[in-house]
This record gives structure tokens, C-alpha cells and sequence, in this order.
């Protein structure tokens, strides 16, 4: 960072009410997450349909906490700390500070691990940890710029940027045999409408990179946030033309 970079900041830093250190809250941490990460994941998230997504799968549980994400220059993001599994219970993950530079911020995340007179479970667990990050006023070059972690004060590791589609698919390509969930028929209206037959809620759409005929015209997931919950809109050719159908509905953490 340039010297008149760093002088900038810091005057940012003080005229900023909060503080540059203070522009954070935990949402929530837990040692059994339901997304399965292979591996530590760390992700930034940065709209509604994503992080409704993320919380859920993450935690089973829906809807999301409240973050206010109204557009790239003022608005919140999630960091998301989803760390790969551990064998035991007695692992958890915590957000200890978030740090803002001119054109990024960094998230610090710290673990802690069972202590060797610790009895702990032998089982598969999976910490997280989610932050809402709100940024500094007037941190103009920096407003929507990456979001790096530091977990246990090692290197910084550049966040995976999460999406809705992104997400939705990989779920879906997780669910065996789909076409063996039924859509009770008066909920077809409603579906075919974009809206939730449970809620009456307008449901976010997204496309599905899958084939499960062999000869399928499209797939689209539609998701609810209130609940969490999505169904599939099917469209298979055939002889006589097209055939629609619906699946579901899929609940990711369920
Ligand atoms: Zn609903």
C-alpha cells in the first residue's frame, strides 16, 4: 500500500463513528454445520438469495439472520468461516476481528480444539461461523472489493465468492432420485405462478446444469427462502412435444 494510501485510511478510520474495527457482528457459530465441505471453506457472500441459502445448509434452519445487503457500495456482506471435518466434538470457530484496507477487508478467524483432558465424542463435526460485515462510511475504493481470511493468525486466504446458483446446483446434484419426490397437484398452480403453495411468497428461480432423462429441455429449481425449501421444474421432450413435471420439495440441511 502506497504511504498517501495508509494516511487515507486512517483519517477514514477516525471520522468513521463506529470505528474501522467495530463494523462487524457474529451471526452465529455451531459446531455441527450441514454443509459438507471437504475441506476449511471460506466464503464472502454478498446478496440474499445466497446467504438464505448458505444459513440454511449450513444450519438447517431458516429464514437467514437479517443482513442488509441494499447494493455494492454501502451495503453488508457475510463472511462465512465453514471448516472441513474434524473427528471429535469439541472444535469451534469464532470471528475475532475484521480489519478494513483500502480496496479488501480481512476477516480473523480463530479455532479452538478439544484440550487433551477434554472428553470429547468421536464423532464427524464441522465448526462454522458467519459474520455480517458492514463497511467503514466512505471507504469509497474499497466498497465492494475482496474479502480475505486469516484463520489462526496464518496466511490470507482470498474468500470464495458464494451464489445462489451455484449453491442450488450443487445440492441438487446431491439428491438421489429426485423423480421419486410428488407434488401434490393443487400446489402446480402456485409453482407455475413463481410462488410458494406453503407461503404464498414470491420464490427465486435459478437454472439446473443437470440431465435426468437423457433428453431433458430444462430444469429450474425454485426456492423459498421462508422455509428454505425448493422445488424443481422439469421439462422433458417427448413424442407428443414436451412434458412439464415438478419435484420436490428439496430442503438443503434438512
Ligand atoms: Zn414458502
Amino acid at each position: 500500500m502506497r504511504p498517501f494510501a495508509l494516511f487515507a485510511f486512517a483519517v477514514l478510520c477516525v471520522a468513521s463513528l463506529a470505528g474501522c474495527h467495530e463494523r462487524w457482528n457474529q451471526l452465529g457459530t455451531g459446531a455441527l454445520g450441514r454443509y459438507p465441505t471437504p475441506a476449511d471453506t471460506f466464503f464472502v457472500v454478498r446478496d440474499a438469495d445466497t446467504w438464505s441459502f448458505l444459513w440454511k445448509w449450513t444450519t438447517g434452519e431458516s429464514p437467514a439472520p437479517n443482513v442488509n445487503f441494499s447494493n455494492g457500495f454501502t451495503g453488508d456482506v457475510v463472511a462465512a468461516a465453514l471448516l472441513g471435518p474434524r473427528n471429535t466434538s469439541g472444535y469451534a470457530a469464532a470471528f475475532t476481528n475484521v480489519t478494513w484496507q483500502m480496496e479488501s477487508a480481512t476477516a480473523h478467524v480463530q479455532e479452538t480444539t478439544p484440550a487433551p483432558t477434554d472428553i470429547v465424542l468421536q464423532m464427524i463435526t464441522r465448526p462454522w461461523t458467519f459474520a455480517r460485515l458492514t463497511r467503514p462510511s466512505g471507504s469509497v475504493p474499497g466498497a465492494d472489493g475482496p474479502l480475505y481470511f486469516v484463520k489462526d493468525g496464518g496466511a490470507p486466504i482470498l474468500a470464495e465468492e458464494a451464489t445462489f446458483e451455484g449453491l442450488i446446483n450443487q445440492h441438487f446434484a446431491n439428491v438421489s432420485t429426485p423423480q421419486d419426490t410428488s407434488v401434490p397437484s393443487n400446489h402446480v398452480p402456485a409453482l407455475e405462478s413463481g410462488v410458494c403453495p406453503l407461503h404464498g411468497d414470491a420464490l427465486v428461480s435459478a437454472a439446473l446444469n443437470v440431465n435426468l432423462s437423457g433428453q431433458d429441455v430444462s430444469n429450474t429449481a425454485y426456492y423459498c427462502a421462508q422455509s428454505g425449501r425448493y422445488w424443481v421444474r422439469h421439462v422433458q421432450g417427448a413424442f407428443v412435444g414436451t412434458i412439464t413435471a415438478w419435484y420436490g420439495p428439496f430442503e438443503p440441511g434438512s
